[in-house]
């Protein structure tokens, strides 16, 4: 059995699939239901207001929308922060502009790895980084 520490308590756990402790598992689906029955009652609600009203932080309000539990459609003033520069969106996991600097970064390092094969190991890394934002 491997044991780790969570990483949200930091409490030690048999480590498992779904990366938390069991504490930890059921608090989060304790706020799960919180958000989800308050956007029931309050459909214009934003982030913050969900967060306020609940205590659970937009961060994992976040979570939740982005891992398909919260489904935008029935909350059009939700919306989540980019994950670049912060700024609120509601589709994908970074706002435009974030995205088009990085498809910019994304040319321009294959543009560079034709003439330096050298530095392919540091475009690898830009591919992996690319890769998380999916
Ligand atoms: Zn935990
Ligand atoms: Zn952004």
């Amino acid at each position: 059995m491997n044991i780790g520490n969570c990483p949200r308590c930091g409490r030690l756990y048999a480590l498992n699939l779904r990366e938390l402790c069991g504490d930890c598992q059921k608090e989060i689906e304790q706020e799960y239901t919180r958000c989800a029955e308050y956007l029931r009652e309050e459909k214009g609600a934003t982030i913050h207001q969900v967060s306020d009203a609940t205590g659970v932080s937009s961060k994992q309000i976040t979570r939740f929308i982005r891992e398909g539990r919260i489904s935008l459609l029935d909350a059009p003033n939700m919306a989540y922060p980019c994950e670049l520069c912060g700024v609120l969106i509601r589709e994908n996991s970074m706002c435009n502009p974030c995205r088009n600097r990085l498809t910019k970064e994304i040319r321009e390092a294959t543009t560079h790895s034709t003439k330096d094969t050298n530095q392919n190991r540091s475009h690898e890394a830009t591919y992996k980084a690319v890769d998380r934002y999916r």
